[in-house]
């Protein structure tokens, strides 16, 4: 997966490098939202439909996923005189390996961080929101808000919901929020984790905390290569704190908020947890009955943010990095004898989540019926949902072409029958025999002109054995050479037409002959190489009748004709040998 910084006017998180794409609609498939439109044969993720999942990175198989970096900005921030805080998420040591905080804050200061925290100082905080919420009991249902991704779903996707949403600032936001309160507003904030939804959220008008940027740990590798610093196991920086709670880690994996909240909610709510973009929207169409008593912990990614997408391109073996993970934790816990500044302060976290739908205008069933019958869908039958395009029905593909999200010719089955009819209409109709031969050389399909050649039927012709027609012998020596095998009037008893052969393999076991009628030519050849002969010997005659008085007079004067002789029969060898080229 490549990275590209775009302008911060139109910050477009994520895209698909032209280039790389090949047509191929995984990306479309694997969407949970469908949120990607291809149109004019380019994939493109719609930013106001987008969740920030990240499956369709995964899913593409030419690797054409691009998300912008501010990789750039970091530079330049530590470039400056600005102090430069990190608020880093606990997975990193999935992968960076099993190093503890200490460690990494060692690096990241001497690459010119100014200071290093964990991200769950702010995660604690939410929870104690959480649990006041909890506790004050105004809620029928509640749903975490401590994903951004998920967050971005209920705003696009249920915003109906959103009363249901913990009104709260997600863990990153609350610690920006608490660094600048305990630091001081002049301070840069890097945010340093897995997530491609908080790659979007920071840079939108809805972030709370003034988050300056946000890389991921392949970015933050790159710049350390750059700096040529690395992390130590033998290097720790004293001046770091873990976070008082390490409870709070846990957040970043299914359960985690319910096994880190101090009361016992199970007493007052029904518990879900729904990790992963198909799942949320199960459980949030549930919620979306009449009903209370429950409450969700929503993640868009599977396993939470053990799971988030930048950390599954890196194909890590799962069970090691999930043991780094706790190991992580609790190397950690070791140095909590003092706590951060910033764990110390008062900070307003409560959030109102806005509606963020998306003009997506609704077809009638007359402008579906339309759209479909383009690509030959008239009946029930015609309607394969074969999920070819993307999309699980040809339904939903019309919606979609309705909606400017799609080509309406964007149908496998469709274009394969096209080509098919093309190609059969083709091979109908060109002026050459043509024989589909198998791997025994049986005939198995032919084209009107070899049915005309070869005086027969198609139906008589399927199944017959191409040496009935044509010499056995050609048939087998070109069926065992790779490139095609060029054949000049052949010549066979069942043919009473002469014809020049190209035989090749169209592909394993099934092969082609290439039938041209040569019969006109040939006769006419034929009938000039009579012609030459019987010139020839009327010319013989004459010349012989000539020597023989030629002879008798030089027998006169004592003289040999033998010179006339030998150019007369080079004349005459000249004339044959061009008859049988042809040949
Ligand atoms: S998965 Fe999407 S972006 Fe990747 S090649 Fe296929 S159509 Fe293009
Ligand atoms: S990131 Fe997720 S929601 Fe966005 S386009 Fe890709 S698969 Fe769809
Ligand atoms: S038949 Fe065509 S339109 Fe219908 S689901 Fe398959 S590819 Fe999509």
């Amino acid at each position: 997966m490549g990275s590209h910084l775009t302008s911060d006017k139109k910050w477009q998180v994520l895209r698909f490098a032209d280039a790389n794409c090949k047509n191929c609609y995984k990306c479309v498939r694997a969407c949970p939202v469908k949120a990607i439109s291809i149109l004019d044969d380019k994939a493109e993720i719609n930013d106001a439909r987008c969740v920030f999942c990240g499956k369709c990175f995964l899913a593409c198989p030419q690797d054409a996923g691009i998300h912008s970096t501010d990789k750039d900005k970091v530079r330049e921030l530590l470039d400056s005189d600005s102090k430069v805080y990190v608020s880093l998420a606990a997975t990193y040591s999935m992968y960076f390996g099993n190093y503890n905080l200490r460690n990494m804050a060692y690096a990241l200061k001497q690459m010119g961080f100014f200071h290093v925290e964990e991200t769950a100082v702010g995660t604690g905080r939410v929870l104690q929101e959480y649990e006041k919420i909890i506790n004050s009991r105004k809620y029928s249902n509640l749903i975490t808000s401590h994903c951004p991704g998920s967050n971005y779903l209920i705003q696009k996707y249920y915003p109906k919901l959103l009363h249901s949403l913990f009104p709260v600032v997600t863990p990153l936001e609350a610690h920006a929020l608490m660094m600048r309160k305990a630091y001081g507003d002049d301070i840069k904030i890097v945010g340093i984790g897995p997530c491609l939804a908080y790659l979007r959220l920071i840079h939108s008008e809805d972030c709370s905390g003034g988050i300056d940027a946000y890389i991921t740990y392949e970015e933050l590798k790159g710049l350390m290569d750059e700096e040529g610093v690395t992390i130590s196991a033998e290097h720790e920086d004293e001046d770091t704190y873990a976070v008082s709670a390490y409870r709070n880690r846990y957040t970043d994996e299914t359960t985690g908020v319910f096994r880190a909240m101090d009361i016992d909610i199970k007493k007052k709510y029904m518990l879900w947890t729904a990790d992963g973009v198909t799942k949320l929207g199960d459980v949030m169409q549930g919620l979306g009955r009449d009903i209370s008593g429950h409450i969700v912990e929503a993640l868009t990614c599977t396993n939470g943010c053990l799971g988030a997408p930048t950390l599954r391109m890196e194909k890590l073996d799962k069970f090691d990095a999930r043991t780094r993970w706790l190991e992580g934790i609790k190397e950690n816990i070791n140095h909590l004898d003092k706590r951060n500044p910033s764990e110390e302060v008062e900070v307003e976290l409560r959030k109102a989540y806005r509606r963020m739908e998306f003009p997506a205008p609704e077809p009638t069933e007359e402008d579906i019926e339309m759209l479909l019958e383009l690509i030959d869908k008239r009946s029930k039958k015609d309607m394969l949902d074969c999920s070819g395009c993307g999309y699980p029905s040809c339904r939903d593909k019309a919606i979609a072409v309705y909606q400017g999200m799609a080509d309406p010719y964007m149908c496998i089955p469709h274009s394969r029958d096209i080509a098919e009819a093309q190609s059969n209409l083709m091979f109908d109709n060109v002026p050459t025999g043509c024989l589909v031969l198998d791997g025994d050389l049986v005939i198995r399909d032919s084209n009107k002109m070899a049915e005309q050649l070869l005086d027969r039927s198609g139906e008589e012709l399927q199944g017959t054995a191409a040496s009935d027609f044509l010499p056995q012998d050609f048939l087998e020596s070109s069926k065992l050479k790779e490139s095609a095998v060029f054949k000049k009037a052949l010549k066979c008893p069942a043919i009473t037409c002469t014809v020049n052969a190209t035989f090749f393999k169209a592909r394993r076991d099934v092969f082609m002959v290439l039938l041209e009628d040569v019969t006109e030519r040939a006769e006419l050849i034929e009938k000039a190489a009579r012609m030459r002969l019987e010139t020839i010997d009327i010319t013989k005659d004459v010349v012989e009748k000539q020597m023989r008085v030629a002879q008798e007079i030089a027998s006169l004067l004592g003289e040999t004709t033998a010179e006339t002789k030998l150019a007369f029969n080079r004349l005459r060898d000249n004339l044959l040998e061009s008859e049988s080229e042809w040949k």
